[in-house]
């Protein structure tokens, strides 16, 4: 476990806190469709205002582009925040010419205060100083419960920590349930431990894949980026999505499994089509191989049973990614499949990474998983054994 700076011991008692919180959340029609990382922030939301009144929310909202654009304010966020915390949400937007902090001499008791989008300001993305000085004037303290965002340097996660003494920093609750669910993967996961890995791009994946593979027992590919590891092997692909010009990928991805006796299982069935599109007609094809005129767009029964049976016989199971595009009805059975065996699993179960998570939800069964990150990208930098920015500030010397 990383030494984390704990809120716990700091000394909060009526003083102006800065909490970096990631409520990156999907919204429609102007308001909070998942509000999963809202709820995660209200241990540490809830356990500063025992402390104190003088609480400041900061976030992030989508990609603004360093531009003021309302269909990404925070309004939405702060409006469903104080319904569930039942205290009143004050936006503040001019926290980049006047500090947010002076803000608490006109506030009621009762309310607390959200900056308005980070990302409304190039400071933010680029890390800049001035910026950053600005957006911390006048707090005593800095929590980061933002774990989705400590893999990126931006302002608030990087240089306004920067600014406070180490004594005055901490990481939030979130940010140590991450760690404390992550971290045991990479560094004494019970065995048998399954690594089972979907989604488009082999490439986007190879680091983290390089990294558990020197940890776990089984790796499992679905999704697209099976067919890359099929192809590789010289099967026939047909139409399917693959990346070419990866077999040096490959070979290390195949050369560190075997250095450390790691099973590579891959689809030994398909549900193909011949066409990318949701209404095509889902036809199984009972073989590794796929025909010309036909693309893989899910794993077919025999390796959903295959890969289900490694998953319910392992200790420690990771996922991320799903096995097919699952977003479509007709191509969502493998990714369901593997949500269910994952519920079986009689030892540690930790889904990582958007789509997976939004799969293990539809599925029914994420009540039965030990751990649902928060963080896609900054769950796989951490299990590629990175250091990242916003947690190296966060740690014990
Ligand atoms: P990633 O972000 O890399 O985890 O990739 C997730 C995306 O991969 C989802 O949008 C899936 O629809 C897509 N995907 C999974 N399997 C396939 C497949 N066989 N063909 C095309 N796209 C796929």
């Amino acid at each position: 476990m990383l030494k984390l700076r704990q809120l716990a011991d700091l000394p909060l008692e009526n003083k102006k806190v800065f909490l970096r919180v990631d409520f990156n959340v999907p919204l429609k029609n102007g308001v909070v469709e998942d509000d999963t990382r809202i709820r995660e922030a209200l241990p540490t939301i809830k356990y500063i205002l025992e402390k104190t009144p003088y609480l400041c929310l900061a976030s992030h909202l989508g990609r603004p582009k360093s531009q003021v654009n309302p269909e990404f304010s925070m309004a939405p966020v702060g409006e469903h925040l104080s319904e569930i915390l039942g205290r009143e949400v004050v936006l503040v937007h001019d926290f980049n010419q006047d500090p947010s902090s002076r803000a608490f001499s006109h506030l009621e008791k009762n309310q607390i205060i959200l900056l308005e989008n980070l990302r409304f300001y190039p400071g933010e993305e680029a890390n800049d100083s001035d910026y950053a000085r600005k957006l911390i004037e006048g707090y005593d303290f800095y929590v980061n419960d933002a774990f989705g965002t400590c893999h990126r340097a931006h302002a608030s996660v990087a240089k306004a920590c920067e600014f406070f003494p180490v004594e005055n920093r901490a990481a939030g609750f979130l940010i140590e349930k991450e760690i404390l669910a992550l971290s045991p993967l990479i560094n004494h996961p019970e065995h048998p431990f399954t690594v089972i890995m979907g989604g488009a791009k082999v490439s986007d994946k190879i680091e983290v894949i390089l990294n558990l593979l020197k940890v776990c027992n089984d790796l499992v590919v679905g999704g697209a980026m099976a067919y890359t590891f099929l192809a590789n092997q010289g099967k026939t692909v047909g139409t399917s999505k693959i990346e070419e010009g990866k077999q040096d990928l490959l070979k290390s991805i195949y050369s560190t499994a075997s250095k450390h006796k790691v099973t590579i299982h891959l689809p030994v069935d398909h549900i193909a089509a011949d066409a990318f599109s949701e209404n095509s007609k889902p036809e199984v094809i009972d073989s590794e191989n796929i025909p010309a005129n036909l693309m893989g767009l899910d794993i077919g029964p025999k390796t959903r049973n295959l890969f289900s049976r490694v998953i319910e016989n392992s200790k420690t199971v990771l996922w991320n990614g799903p096995m097919g595009v699952f977003e479509w009805k007709n191509f969502a059975a493998g990714t369901s499949a593997i949500a269910k065996a994952m519920s079986q699993v009689r030892g540690k179960t930790i889904v990582g990474g958007g789509d997976s998570v939004a799969a293990i939800h539809a599925s029914g069964f994420a009540y039965k998983m030990t751990h649902i990150s928060t963080g896609g990208g900054a769950s796989l930098e951490f299990l590629e054994g990175k250091s990242l920015p916003g947690i190296k500030l966060l740690m014990k010397s």
